[in-house]
C-alpha cells in the first residue's frame, strides 16, 4: 500500500490556546453556495398530476470551498449529502439559492453555458460498480472524456491514459482490460482516474469509499489524499460518518435533514464540537455502563425523521437529549458561539460545552480509519 501520505494525528491543544483565527477557506474561493435548496415535488390525486408536498432533501444551505482545499461534507444516510452533492455538479436542477464557481453565478446555467467549466468539476460515485461502463475498456473509461473534450496532450490519448494508471496505482499494461476484470477498490481506481482525465479543478467524491471492502478503503482514501495534495485539487469528500474524512478534510461541514448544524475547521469539530448531533457522530456506539458516571456515551435513537414533514423549530431535537421548548419553536441560526473559533459556526440553542474529555476512548474507531492510523503509527514510529 502506499503510504507516501503524511497522516496528521490530532493533537489535543492546551485548554488555553488562543487558536488562529480563519473565517476563510484556505486558497481563493473556487466554490460557493449560498441558500441552496433542493425540494422534489411529490404528486398524488390521479389521475390528475397535482403536487401534494415536497421532499426537503437540502434546505438552504451555504458553504465555500477554497482552491486546492479539502471539504468534508458529514451526515448519517438521507440527510441530503448526495444531492448537495448533485447540484453542485449540475446534475440536478436547485429549487433556490446560488451556486457560483470562480465567481461565475452558474446556479441555472444551460449545459451550453456549463460547457467550459464541466471538466473542472468532476464527480467520483459511492458504486464503482455501477458507476463504469461494462462494455468499455479501461482505456475508453479514461480517455473518452478526454475525446468528447477535445482534448490532446503531448503524448497522445493513450499515452496520457497509461499515465493516469500508474498515478491510481494501476498497472498501465491494463489499458485494454474491461471492469470486471477488476477487483471494487480498483475498479474505484478506475473511477479516480477518469475524474483526472480532464485535469479537474474540484472534484466532488460522493462517500467514494463506503461500497468498499474495509481492507480496501483505507488504500483508497490514502490515494485520495494524494491527489488531492500532490495536484491540488479541491475536493468536496461526502462521508457518513466522522471517522474517514478526519483525516482528509481542513474543513468539515456536518449535515442533518437538509440543514448544516455544525461548520469548521477540522481541528475544531474535532476537539471541540458543540452541537449535540456531532457529539452524538463523535461518540460511540452504546455501551451498557451500569455507573454510567465516568464517561458519557451517546446513542442516537431511531432514524432520521422523514424530510417530507421535517419537525418544527430545530429539526434534530425529536432525537437530542437536550431539547426544550424553545427548540420545538425556534429554528437555531448557524452562528458562532462564545469561545469557538472564527468560523466555526454551530445552529443549537442549547450548546454542548466544547470539550471531548474521555473522547479518544469513547470512538469506536472504523475500521478504514484504524487501519490509517496504524499505518501512520507505523510511519512515525
Ligand atoms: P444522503 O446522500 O445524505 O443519504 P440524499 O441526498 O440521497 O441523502 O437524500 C436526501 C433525501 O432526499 C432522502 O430522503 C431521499 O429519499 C430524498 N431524495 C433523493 N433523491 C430524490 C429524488 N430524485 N426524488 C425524491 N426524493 C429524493
Ligand atoms: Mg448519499
Amino acid at each position: 500500500m502506499s503510504n507516501d501520505v503524511s497522516l496528521s494525528k490530532n493533537e489535543p491543544e492546551p485548554a488555553d490556546a488562543v487558536p488562529a483565527p480563519r473565517d476563510e477557506p484556505p486558497g481563493e474561493a473556487l466554490l460557493e453556495i449560498s441558500g441552496l435548496t433542493k425540494h422534489f415535488p411529490i404528486y398524488g390525486g390521479f389521475p390528475f398530476k397535482r403536487r401534494v408536498g415536497a421532499v426537503q432533501a437540502v434546505d438552504g444551505i451555504d458553504l465555500t470551498v477554497g482552491a486546492g482545499e479539502s471539504f468534508g461534507l458529514v451526515g448519517e444516510s438521507g440527510c441530503g449529502k448526495s444531492t448537495t452533492g448533485r447540484l453542485i455538479t449540475r446534475l440536478l436542477e436547485p429549487t433556490a439559492g446560488k451556486i457560483s464557481y470562480k465567481g461565475q453565478d452558474i446556479t441555472h446555467s444551460s449545459r451550453k453555458e456549463l460547457m467550459p467549466i464541466r471538466s473542472e468539476v468532476q464527480m467520483i460515485f459511492q458504486d464503482p460498480y455501477s458507476s463504469l461502463n461494462p462494455r468499455q475498456t479501461v482505456g475508453t473509461i479514461i480517455g473518452g472524456p478526454m475525446e468528447i473534450n477535445g482534448m490532446n496532450p503531448p503524448g497522445g490519448r493513450e499515452g496520457r491514459v497509461r499515465e493516469l494508471l500508474e498515478t491510481v496505482g494501476l498497472n498501465p499494461e491494463h489499458y485494454n482490460r474491461f471492469p470486471h476484470e477488476f477487483s471494487g477498490g480498483q475498479r474505484q481506481r478506475i473511477g479516480v482516474a477518469r475524474a483526472l482525465a480532464l485535469e479537474p479543478k474540484l472534484i466532488v467524491a460522493d462517500e467514494p469509499v463506503s461500497a468498499l471492502d474495509v481492507s480496501i478503503q483505507a488504500q483508497v482514501v490514502n490515494l485520495l489524499q494524494k491527489v488531492q495534495r500532490e495536484l491540488g485539487i479541491a475536493f468536496l469528500f461526502i462521508a457518513h460518518d466522522l471517522a474517514i474524512v478526519r483525516h482528509f478534510s481542513q474543513r468539515v461541514a456536518v449535515m442533518y435533514l437538509g440543514k448544516i448544524v455544525e461548520i469548521g475547521d477540522r481541528d475544531s469539530i474535532y476537539n471541540r464540537p458543540r452541537h449535540p448531533y456531532t457529539h452524538a457522530l463523535l461518540s460511540a456506539v452504546p455501551e451498557v455502563d451500569l455507573e454510567g458516571e465516568e464517561r458519557e456515551r451517546i446513542r442516537l435513537a431511531g432514524d432520521v425523521p422523514s424530510p417530507i414533514n421535517p419537525p418544527s423549530g430545530c429539526r434534530f431535537r425529536t432525537r437530542c437529549w437536550k431539547a426544550q421548548e424553545k427548540c420545538e419553536v425556534e429554528e437555531p441560526p448557524l452562528i458562532q458561539i462564545g469561545g469557538n473559533h472564527d468560523g466555526h459556526l454551530t445552529a443549537c440553542h442549547f450548546p454542548e460545552e466544547p470539550t471531548i474529555a474521555a473522547r479518544d476512548e469513547d470512538i469506536i474507531l472504523d475500521p478504514a480509519l484504524a487501519a490509517i492510523e496504524e499505518a501512520a503509527d507505523k510511519k512515525t514510529l
